[in-house]
C-alpha cells in the first residue's frame, strides 16, 4: 500500500531518493513467511520505513543528496538500520535532504527540493525534509531523521508531525555520514508519540562501533508511555518569546502551555541567558567539525572524480569544486578559517567556551523545572526560494533548536496547532540528558 502511494504521489511530494521496491516486496514476503511458521518476529515486523539518505544502507545507494557521493553504495548497514531490520522493519527508500544536512528547507539538495504535503509551493523544513514529508503524505508510517542542529525538531514542526532529537550518546551514530559529530544524532519522525517511544526503543542503546555512545540502559518507553507525570514542572524561557517569533506561533504556544496547567503542570518562568548566542557558536563549531568530517571525500575513495586533467592536489581541488555544492562549500571554508592557525583562539575556542556557558544555563534551569517548553521554530513552514539566497536568513530558522544540540539534551517537537492558512505548528519540548523517559510522557500527555 506504501509503495502504491509512493508512486502516486511523490511526484508532488518529492520526498524519495530511492524507492525499494521489489525488494521491500520480498522482505515483506520473508517476514510473512515468517509469521505463518508461527517463529517469533520483531517489534516492528512488517513496518516499512524511509531513511533519510545520510544514513547507510548496505547495497542500496547512499548520496547525502550530494554529487559527490553519486553512485556511492555503502557496503554495510549503519547500526541503526540493522536495528529496525532486526526488528522487521521494512526499508522502503532513502529521502531527500539537504546536502550533508546543511540547510532548513531541503533547498540545498543538489537534486531536487521536497514539498511541503501541507502546501506544495512550500518547503517541509529541513534539513531532513524527505523524511518528514514521507511520513506527513502517509508515503510511509514512520522515517528516520537527524538533527545536529534542529533538523528533525524543526521539519518536524513544519509538516506537523512528531520528531525527536535524542540525547547526545543516546542513539549509536555508526554509519550515519558525520556532518558535525558532537552534535549530530540520528532520531525518528513519526505521526504519534507511541510509534516516537516504540522507535526510540529499537534505535536506542550502547553500539561498541560509536565510541559516543553511551552505556546506559534504555528505558522501556512505550511501557511507561501512559503513566501519570505527577508534579509536572514546565520551564518558559523568556528567550524564546522575543523578536522574531511569528505572533499565530506565539498564540499556539500559549494556548498549549494552558492547555499543561489545565492538566495539572506548573509553568514556571525560567532564563537561559546565553540563548543569543547559540546560532553563532554553532555556526562556528558545526562548521569547523564539517570542514574535517568532509575532507574524506577528495575524489579518490568513493564519488565524483574529475575527468579533467590534474596532479593529485588538483584531482582533489577539481573534484570538490565541482561536486559540492554551493552552501557546503561556503561552510567548508568557514571551517577552515576559524580552525586555521592564528584564528583558532578568536573563533573555534572562544565557540566552545560559549558552548559551555549555553550548557551551565540549561543545567541551572534544569534545578528549577522538569521539562522547558517554547515555539520549535520561529515560523511555520515558509515558501519555496524565500529564503534560498539569504543564508542568514535561513540560519535563523533554527534559533530555538540550536542550542539543545549544543548542550547534548534531549528535544522533541509535537504538533500543537495551525495558522489561519492551515499551515502547521509545532511545540518543542526540551529535556535533561537521558530524561526521554519523561520527556515522551509530557508529550504524550497533550495528545
Ligand atoms: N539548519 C541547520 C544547519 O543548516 C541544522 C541542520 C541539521 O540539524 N542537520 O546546519
Amino acid at each position: 500500500a506504501f509503495l502504491a502511494s509512493i508512486a502516486d504521489r511523490d511526484q508532488k511530494v518529492q520526498a524519495f531518493m530511492h524507492v525499494e521496491g521489489a525488494n521491500a516486496k520480498a522482505v515483506a514476503a520473508v517476514i510473512d513467511a515468517k509469521r505463518k511458521s508461527g517463529a517469533k518476529l520483531g517489534a516492528l515486523a512488517g513496518v516499512p520505513i524511509a531513511i533519510k539518505d545520510v544514513l547507510c544502507t548496505k547495497g542500496i545507494p547512499t548520496t547525502c543528496s550530494s554529487k559527490i557521493l553519486e553512485g556511492f553504495v555503502p557496503p554495510y548497514d549503519a547500526t541503526v538500520v540493522a536495528r529496525l531490520k532486526a526488528a522487521d522493519a521494512i526499508l522502503i527508500g532513502k529521502t531527500n535532504m539537504d546536502e550533508f544536512a546543511m540547510g532548513s528547507s531541503t533547498e540545498n539538495s543538489a537534486y531536487k527540493t521536497t514539498r511541503n504535503p501541507w502546501d506544495p509551493e512550500r518547503i517541509p523544513g529541513g534539513s531532513s525534509g524527505g523524511s518528514a514529508a514521507a511520513v506527513a503524505a502517509c508515503l510511509a508510517p514512520v522515517s528516520l531523521g537527524t538533527d545536529t542542529g534542529g533538523s528533525i525538531r524543526q521539519p518536524a514542526s513544519l509538516c506537523g508531525i512528531v520528531g525527536i532529537k535524542p540525547t547526545y550518546g543516546r542513539v549509536s551514530r555508526y554509519g550515519m555520514i558525520a556532518f558535525a559529530s558532537s552534535l549530530d544524532q540520528i532520531g525518528p519522525f513519526t505521526h504519534d508519540v507511541y510509534d516516537n517511544a516504540l522507535l526510540m526503543e529499537i534505535i536506542s542503546g550502547f553500539d561498541p562501533h560509536d565510541a559516543t555512545s553511551v552505556n546506559q540502559p534504555v528505558p522501556a518507553y512505550t511501557k511507561t508511555l501512559n503513566d501519570k507525570v505527577e508534579g509536572l514542572r514546565i520551564g518558559v524561557p523568556k528567550e524564546f518569546f522575543g523578536e522574531g517569533l511569528d505572533s499565530e506561533v506565539e498564540a499556539a504556544i500559549r494556548t498549549a502551555l494552558k492547555e499543561y496547567e489545565k492538566l495539572g503542570a506548573k509553568l514556571i518562568d525560567v532564563s537561559l541567558p546565553h540563548s543569543s548566542y547559540a546560532v553563532s557558536v554553532y555556526y562556528i563549531v558545526a562548521t569547523a567539525e564539517a570542514s574535517s568530517n568532509l575532507a574524506r571525500f577528495d575524489g579518490m575513495h568513493y564519488g565524483h572524480r574529475t575527468k579533467q586533467k590534474a596532479d593529485l592536489i588538483g584531482t582533489y581541488a577539481k573534484s570538490r569544486g565541482e561536486a559540492f555544492g554551493k552552501e557546503v562549500q561556503r561552510r567548508i571554508m568557514l571551517g577552515t578559517y576559524a580552525l586555521s592557525s592564528g584564528y583558532k583562539d578568536a573563533y573555534y575556542l572562544k565557540a566552545l567556551k560559549v558552548r559551555r556557558l549555553i550548557k551551565n544555563d540549561f543545567d541551572a534551569a534544569f534545578e528549577k523545572c522538569d521539562v522547558i517548553m517554547g515555539p520549535t521554530a520561529p515560523t511555520a513552514a515558509f515558501k519555496k526560494g524565500e529564503k534560498s539566497d539569504n543564508p542568514l536568513a535561513m540560519y535563523l530558522s533554527d534559533i530555538y533548536t540550536i542550542s539543545c544540540n549544543l548542550a547534548g539534551i534531549a528535544g522533541l517537537s509535537i504538533p500543537c496547532g495551525f495558522t489561519k492558512t492551515n499551515l502547521p505548528i509545532g511545540l518543542q519540548l526540551l529535556s535533561p540528558p537521558f530524561d526521554e523517559e519523561r520527556m515522551l510522557r509530557v508529550a504524550r500527555m497533550y495528545e
